[in-house]
């Protein structure tokens, strides 16, 4: 049997001692370029801002998942039904997009064995009002308990005619490339590497197979008539795509764009971007309190303790 790798959901109870002690103020420090603020109204200036001042696109996030309260589930729902509000409220042609995660919507979450009760009709429900008022939504991929359960979703919205609901495909699981065959014609794709660790019967392990992955599946979806959002701070990745994907396929513009994270410093790269007309767009994560941030933070630091060398030395960088 093969042992199951930590999803960062169920870290709540086992997240490392060591991170556990490090003081609220530090992990707010090193959080704070990565998460857009506290609240909607700070994330919406921050998603303004981007847009304004450097010519970027925006998908807004709430850090909400693990939840563990029915009460917390109608709050993400609210806060959800807010943002896209919020989105519509922009014009089209700076509106962000909503990113959502199915395991923000339950108490009974996969990972955990449950049965992610309530979740599938809480995305559904963002998504057609999402659609009525012209915003688009991308159900985020999370660990691989939730895979079929996310892309059935997705094809029941397709079904119900929801044509801005988008995916995220991982091009660290075997799955993937079946994944894409049987993908509703024409959905929105961001394709990423994947970010939960799992196990070699079920994924890739290496780093550079998973990237160059990225490039041949990006092909494959730019062929099969799929808009491409192409997610990853690797920037030789993201010129091959650019220089020798793109043109091999021979489309456009409006066929793809390139989404990093916000607070990930490749300012340089971005602005280069802007002037040659591609599309960009950062994926800005945002909490209804920095004790919320907080607590998800602890969790992406346990999961992924290299960030934490990441931040210190693009602080370094950014100075
Ligand atoms: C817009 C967006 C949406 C995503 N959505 C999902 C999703 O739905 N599901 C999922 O499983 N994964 C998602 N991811 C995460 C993704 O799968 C990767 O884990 C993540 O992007 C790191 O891989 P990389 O391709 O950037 O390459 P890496 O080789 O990991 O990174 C390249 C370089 O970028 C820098 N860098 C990367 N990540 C960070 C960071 N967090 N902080 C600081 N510096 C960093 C480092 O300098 C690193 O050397 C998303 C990523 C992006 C950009």
């Amino acid at each position: 049997m093969v042992s199951e790798p930590a999803g960062w959901h169920d870290l709540r109870l086992h997240v490392n001692p060591l991170i556990r002690i490090i003081p609220a103020f530090m992990v707010r420090f090193f959080a704070k370029p990565y998460v857009a603020g506290d609240s909607l109204q700070r994330a919406m200036e921050v998603v303004g801002k981007l847009r304004k001042d450097r010519g970027l696109l925006s998908t807004l996030d709430l850090l909400a998942e693990d939840i563990q309260r029915p009460e917390q589930v109608q709050r993400n729902l609210d806060a959800y039904l807010q943002m896209v509000d919020a989105a519509a409220a922009m014009p089209a042609e700076d509106r962000p997009t909503v990113s959502l995660k199915p395991s923000s919507y339950t108490t009974s979450p996969l990972h955990a064995g449950g049965d992610a009760a309530g979740s599938r009709e809480a995305m559904m429900q963002i998504a057609k009002k999402a659609s009525e008022l012209g915003v688009d939504v991308s159900v985020d991929m999370e660990g691989h308990h939730w895979t079929d359960f996310t892309i059935e979703t997705l094809h029941e919205m397709h079904v119900a005619g929801l044509r801005n609901a988008g995916c995220v495909l991982q091009t660290r699981l075997h799955r993937t490339e079946k994944d894409i065959d049987e993908l509703p014609e024409g959905m929105r794709v961001r394709l990423v590497i994947g970010i939960y660790q799992e196990s070699s019967d079920i994924a890739q392990t290496d780093k550079p197979a998973m990237k160059d992955r990225m490039l041949e599946f990006a092909e494959r979806l730019l062929a099969r008539g799929h808009y491409v959002e192409f997610a990853t701070h690797d920037i030789a990745y993201v010129r091959r795509f650019l220089e020798e994907v793109v043109p091999r396929v021979g489309v456009g513009r409006d066929r793809y764009e390139v989404q990093m994270l916000y607070g990930v410093p490749r300012d340089r790269f971005l602005a280069d971007l802007r002037r040659q007309g591609i599309k960009a767009r950062l994926y800005v994560p945002f909490a209804l309190s920095w004790d919320l941030a907080i607590e998800y933070l602890r969790r992406r630091l346990d999961e992924y303790p290299a960030m934490m060398w990441l931040v210190t030395k693009n602080m370094f960088w950014r100075s």
